[in-house]
Parts: structure tokens; C-alpha cells; sequence
């Protein structure tokens, strides 16, 4: 993006509304003339293999200390039964999302690893991804937080994909006060390289922007920015999330505003016209209740939806219904698709996804690259 571009980016911080009314048109017709009436989302269930991790994002209440009753790694058998109830309700999607790192932090973390015979969290997941591979028909895709390039080699052989939110480029969320102080794996430098990692070993990635957390608009556009530049280089980035803060009561965000809806239309339109239209715009319906807006904002995707496990991050917001969301697309003259982990672009490219796991997903898909009718 030359700077000109990205200048008018920056200056449509105060926009007024008709201006913004214009650019969410723009950002349909854009939408419309790459993906088309199809709006998609991924069945699937959430595993959070550990709700320990190192970091202390003030936004949170996933995470637990390692001294919690409720600190947590699934059991072996829990994750199989989860896997189960999931498969039985046509899921196609394993999402192991997890606290990062606990081990490296606390002795009570490694310890209860070690009961279950691993190292490190990412040795324990490799292990269930093997098993959901060998034991269902569901599909891996891997939400670990940061990568180096040895827990990319480790991990993209049994995954589809995998994922990291970007959250935002400011370092003024690490100072002391901010989000993301005493969170080492929120540092920029290292979450920019986890994307450029996952581009230099062909990884199917999803990333995003955390909206409302205490960024500037112009982080929001810096982060936008970098984000396509990356995918440029790598042609890797199949999806970007705009999702809003929700203030949860029990940390210290809970009285921090929460970004309204016409923030979040005007961010998703400008995310819309920045990035590559090749790259999946998503923003989660169930952390905004007039969420069927956001498809006058150029989203395409609505990311996953768990017809049998919580939103573990935000539990307090339940998916909604997909029969409903269905109802709710037709309404507005959309047909809601089912997709698999893996977007349509990067079935036919085996240099991306590893050719066992590739051709479970193309057996579940159709000439679109969407799930098929007989598995849907
Ligand atoms: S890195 Fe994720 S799990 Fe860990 S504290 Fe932050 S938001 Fe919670």
C-alpha cells in the first residue's frame, strides 16, 4: 500500500457518517465481486487443552493460575470425548486453542504435564492432533499463540492450519497499566515474527486485530498494514478477525468501554478495502448481538461455530443459533456456506497442508472448495 493509500487510512479516523456509509458499500461490492452471496462458517468444537498460560492479559478470564481449583489441562479422555460428541454433530473442525506456555513459567504447570508424560504443552498437543487424526474425522487447526520454527515443524504436519491473533502493534500495551503488560508472548516483535515464520513454512494462517483494548485508530491501520505486507511476501494470511473487546466483570477491564457497533462497521470496512480481498475478513457473531450489520461491512466469514462446546474465551456469549443465522443471511440476500479449516485457495496447494490432512479436506469438499452436501 503506498503511502498516499494508507494516509487516507489514517485520516478516516473521524469520518463523518455519510463518508462511512460510503466506504461500507464499497466494502460490499468488494466483498461481493471476490466471494461472492456465499457467507461461510466452520462447525466445529473448541478444545482448550490448558487454561494456564504465562502471560496476564487484563482482559481475560480464561486463564487461570496454576494454584486455581479450576487450573486446568484436558485429560486424554477428555479430549477424546469431546472429539466424539463432535464428530457425532458433524463438526469438521478440532480447534485446540490454549493458554501459552504455562511450563515455562510455573513448576505446578510442568508438573502436571509431566503426569501426563510430556515436556511442554505443545508436545501434549501434538499428541491429541495425532489422535484426532488417527481416531476421527475431524480436522486439526491449532491456536497455540507464538511459534518458533521448531513448534511449526512439530505442528504443521498434524494440522490444517493454524492461528494467532495479532491483537495490535503498540507497545504501549506492554508498559505498565496497558493490556499486555507482564505478557512476554504479547510483545509485537515476537507475535510479527510468528507470522512471518508461518509464511516461510507455508502455514494456512488465520490472525486479527483485537478492537477496543486501548489501540489508536492509527495502530489499528499500522497493524492492518502489516498484516497484508506480510501476506504479500508469503501469500499464507487466509483469514483476519476484527473482534471486539468485551468487558468482562471480574478483571480490571470491566469498566473500560467496550467498542460500539459503528466502530467496529467502520474498522471491518477499512480492514475490507486494506487487505488482499483474497484474505478472509471475519468478525464473531456472538460477541455482538446486532452482529448480522457487520455483512453491510464486507465480512465474509463468521468464523466457528460450536454446535456442542462454549466459547471458552467469552462464555458468558453464546454462539448463535445456525439455523437462525442462516434465516438472518437469507434475509439480507447471503446463503450461509459450511467451510472447512482450510480455505478453498489452499486446497489444491500441497506445499501448504501436509497430503494426509489434505485429503481428508478434500473429501469433505465440493468443486467450490466449501464442505460437500454429503457431509454437511
Ligand atoms: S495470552 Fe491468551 S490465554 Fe493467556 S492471558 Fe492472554 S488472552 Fe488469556
Amino acid at each position: 500500500m503506498n503511502r498516499k493509500s494508507l494516509r487516507q487510512w489514517l485520516d478516516f479516523e473521524n469520518a463523518p457518517q455519510p463518508d462511512i456509509e460510503k466506504i461500507c458499500r464499497q466494502a460490499t461490492a468488494c466483498r461481493e465481486s471476490h466471494w461472492g452471496k456465499d457467507i461461510t462458517y466452520s462447525r466445529k468444537v473448541f478444545l482448550p487443552l490448558t487454561n494456564m498460560c504465562r502471560d496476564e492479559c487484563l482482559y481475560c478470564t480464561f486463564v487461570k493460575h496454576p494454584d486455581s481449583p479450576l487450573a486446568n489441562i484436558m485429560s486424554r479422555q477428555q479430549v477424546a470425548s469431546t472429539l466424539q460428541q463432535g464428530q457425532q454433530l458433524k463438526c469438521k473442525e478440532a480447534l485446540f486453542s490454549l493458554g501459552e506456555k504455562p511450563e515455562q513459567r510455573y513448576s505446578k504447570s510442568a508438573e502436571m504435564l509431566a503426569a501426563l508424560g510430556h515436556k511442554s504443552m505443545n508436545d501434549y498437543l501434538r499428541e491429541m492432533c495425532e489422535y484426532t487424526l488417527e481416531n476421527t474425522t475431524l480436522i486439526p487447526h491449532i491456536n497455540c499463540g507464538t511459534l518458533n520454527e521448531a513448534d511449526i515443524r512439530q505442528l504443521k504436519p498434524v494440522s490444517a492450519s493454524m492461528g494467532m491473533m495479532l491483537e495490535s502493534l503498540s507497545l504501549k500495551l506492554m508498559k505498565k497499566g496497558g493490556v499486555h503488560y507482564r505478557c512476554p508472548d504479547k510483545a509485537p516483535k515476537l507475535r510479527l515474527q510468528t507470522l512471518e515464520l508461518a509464511g516461510k513454512h507455508q502455514v494456512p494462517f488465520t490472525t486479527g486485530l483485537l478492537i477496543g483494548i486501548g489501540e489508536t485508530w492509527a495502530d489499528r491501520i499500522e497493524a492492518l498494514d502489516t498484516i497484508n505486507r506480510i501476506h504479500q511476501q508469503y501469500g499464507h494470511i487466509q483469514e483476519v478477525i476484527i473482534q471486539n473487546f468485551r468487558a468482562k466483570a471480574d478483571t480490571a477491564m470491566a469498566n473500560h468501554p467496550e467498542p460500539d457497533l459503528d466502530d467496529m462497521m467502520k474498522t471491518l470496512a477499512v480492514a475490507r478495502l486494506m487487505l488482499d480481498p483474497s484474505i478472509s475478513l471475519q468478525a464473531p457473531p456472538n460477541l455482538q448481538q446486532r452482529h448480522q450489520h457487520y455483512l453491510s461491512a464486507g465480512i465474509n466469514d463468521w468464523g466457528g461455530i460450536s454446535p456442542v462446546t462454549k466459547d471458552f474465551i467469552n462464555p458468558e456469549c453464546a454462539w448463535p443459533n445456525i439455523t437462525e443465522l442462516q434465516k438472518n443471511c437469507a434475509q439480507q440476500g447471503y446463503q450461509l456456506r459450511e467451510r472447512l479449516p482450510v480455505y478453498p485457495d489452499y486446497l489444491q496447494r500441497p506445499e501448504f497442508v501436509y497430503p494426509n490432512i489434505n485429503s481428508r479436506l478434500i473429501a469433505c469438499s465440493g468443486d467450490d472448495g466449501l464442505v460437500n452436501t454429503r457431509c454437511a
